[in-house]
């Protein structure tokens, strides 16, 4: 299922639901259901949050800077013979790592710094700092489709939020949204595999991505949705 289908149906139930149940939704909340709409997608190599986290431009630039840093740390004496043939060929190293394998170092040290010196941001600081982490480091289709990716990511969000005001309504938003990725994903016919290494797969069938039925089903289920957004903030505010 695209991206698109995902932040819409479940950002909207969620924030729907949640409503029904009572919970302000204040921006925090929609940021939160928005971004875990998409999260579990964030091991595909083509997925919206992970294109967008280092554009390939700035990743050229870098590579471009890491040589330079390279030759510098090289012939500067920054560093006393031999370690700065050690400095410059471990720079010089990096800079040729290819656009992935770069992409996923950066995020890391940006990871890194964020838990090091992004306090005055807590908890957002830790929430990004984890996304940026979890997305380098899991496998392509790893864990991010399964029932531990919905407690991690429920579990990551209630500890990061422990003493704010509507901390509970965070972590309720984040779960919902991405176990109803899941959900939705389940209906297609890659389905998920819920609980690794059981060989068990929830897979319905429902949506066969290109063909024109699984097209006019994922149709079906953004109308619904917007129809309860409409149901719930319009109608009945
Ligand atoms: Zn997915």
């Amino acid at each position: 299922m695209m991206g698109k289908s995902h932040l819409i149906i479940s950002t909207g139930v969620t924030l729907s639901v949640m409503s029904l149940l009572g919970h302000d939704i204040t921006i925090p909340v929609i940021a939160v259901a928005g971004l875990s709409s998409l999260l579990p997608d964030i091991d595909e190599p083509n997925s919206l949050l992970v294109r967008k986290a280092i554009p390939e431009f700035l990743l050229r630039g870098l590579q471009i800077a890491l040589i330079g840093a390279a030759i510098y740390f090289y012939f500067a004496g920054v560093a006393p013979s031999p370690w700065n043939i050690v400095l410059s060929l471990l720079v010089g190293s990096v800079s040729f790592l290819p656009g992935r394998r770069l992409r996923h170092l950066v995020m890391l040290l940006i990871a890194l710094g964020l838990f090091a010196f992004g306090d005055a941001y807590d908890p957002w600081n830790y929430i990004a700092a984890c996304v940026l982490a979890i997305s380098a480091l899991v496998p392509h289709r790893g864990l991010t489709h399964t029932l531990y990716g919905v407690v991690g990511w429920s579990a990551l969000l209630y500890f990061s939020s422990l003493g704010m005001v509507d901390g509970d309504s965070l972590w309720i938003a984040g779960g919902m949204s991405y176990a109803l990725h899941l959900l939705a994903d389940s209906l297609t016919r890659h389905g998920i595999t819920p609980l690794p290494p059981l060989p068990f797969k929830l897979r319905l069938k429902l949506m066969s991505t290109g063909t024109k039925k699984g097209g006019a089903v994922e149709s079906l289920c953004i109308m619904l949705t917007l129809a309860l957004v409409v149901y719930v903030f319009v109608l009945s505010s």
